[in-house]
């Protein structure tokens, strides 16, 4: 035991005493305090919101609603009946989760034990590497190569006899790019859990999960945070092999998904024709603004199938620029990390969101 724990500490997980915190997005109160800006002058794309928020029906539908004095039901009957049509495969391979994110985590309590190994391909989404290390579980890092492309050969090196998942975001945050169903057919070969996340499906249309059918080890998990304009209500999903399902049902809290994230997945699937609308505006303005961005000589766009884009920052301080615009109200997210160097990610918004970015970064740069 380390000497300098004290008090209660000494009594803490020793694995966890190490653990980096995960590094959040600051709420928009904070970000319009931080920057003396009053919070309407704040244009938040640093959380890969959608700007166009959620269906007017979700807000009728909870204000309406009546009995949030009763437990939701554990079974998850209704929200996995009502995905079955959207998803295209039976509600006994969906199971809800309180965000995606807990299913990350809930995936990961089912597989690992202390020691098992996780292959994470990155650079990538956080949560993989946060919640591993929370189950007590080892992460091996597989690089992607230049593209960003995930090396079928590579990760299939580092498989050993401890490995029990390897995530792949599909499209990739914070890169944008989608992986190839060969590529992914090749990482189900292994027999290991494939965990592929299409957290921004919608925004790219790719999707393996009519896989799930065929094989047992892949997983398919999906979000109403990005498209649906549902972030705060905490809802998502995946899809399983129906032995995975059933043992996941098992294991999870009871009541992991609250009544109004119920009622927001209903109306939200009646409002589909509305959602893609602000999700194909999404796409259209991703276009034009990746077209921006390649106009600034001190930015370099890279393509992106989601909702944001990375640029590498070119001959100027990524961190400068994410501070000159944070000071003009405008939040985007600054990666310098060992693979992902100089660099910031920018969630495609408005049109009038785009132009006002476009136009700060002329005055910075
Ligand atoms: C945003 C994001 C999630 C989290 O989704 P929630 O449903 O809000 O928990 C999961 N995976 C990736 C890759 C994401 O970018």
């Amino acid at each position: 035991m380390n000497s300098s724990e004290k008090g209660i500490e000494r009594l803490l997980r020793s694995d966890l005493f190490g653990l980096k915190a995960y590094q959040p997005i600051v709420p928009p109160d904070v970000l319009s305090e931080q920057a003396g800006i009053p919070i309407k002058g704040v244009i938040k794309l640093d959380g890969n919101e959608n700007p166009y928020g959620c269906s007017p029906r979700v807000k009728d539908a909870l204000a309406n609603y009546n009995f949030y004095h009763i437990y939701p039901d554990p079974d998850q009957r209704e929200v996995r009946k009502e995905l079955e049509r959207y998803v295209g495969v039976s509600a006994e391979h969906i199971v809800a989760g309180s965000g995606s994110d807990e299913l990350i985590d809930l995936i990961l309590r089912l597989f690992i034990e202390s020691g098992d190994q996780v292959l994470n391909c990155v650079p990538t989404f956080g949560m993989y590497p946060f919640c591993t290390e929370i189950c007590g579980g080892e992460v091996v890092d597989v690089p992607r190569d230049k593209s960003y492309a995930i090396d079928g050969t590579k990760v299939k090196e580092a498989v050993s006899e401890r490995t029990k998942i390897i995530f792949v975001a599909s499209p990739n945050n914070p890169t944008g790019n989608v992986t190839p169903e060969r590529d992914i057919l090749e990482l189900v070969k292994t027999g290991i859990v494939v965990v592929v996340d299409e957290a921004y499906y919608e925004f790219s249309g790719v999707t393996v999960a009519p896989l799930v059918l065929k094989y047992e080890n892949l997983i398919v998990l999906r979000s109403f945070s990005k498209w649906a304009g549902l972030a705060g209500l905490r809802i998502g999903y995946g899809i399983f092999s129906t032995l995975i399902s059933q043992h996941l049902l098992k294991i999870k809290q009871p009541y992991n998904i609250n009544l109004a994230a119920e009622i927001a997945v209903k109306e939200s699937l009646i409002d589909t024709d509305y959602l893609k609308s602000t999700v194909r505006a999404i796409i259209a303005e991703r276009e034009r603004l990746f077209t921006k961005l390649g106009e600034l000589k001190f930015l370099n766009p890279f393509p992106s199938q989601a909702n944001f884009i990375l640029c590498a920052v070119v001959k100027e301080d990524a961190q400068v620029i994410h501070e000159g615009l944070q000071k003009k109200g405008i939040f985007v997210r600054y990666f310098d990390t060992p693979l992902l160097r100089n660099s910031l990610r920018i969630s495609v918004g408005k049109p009038e969101h785009t132009d006002a970015l476009i136009e700060a970064l002329k005055e910075l740069c």
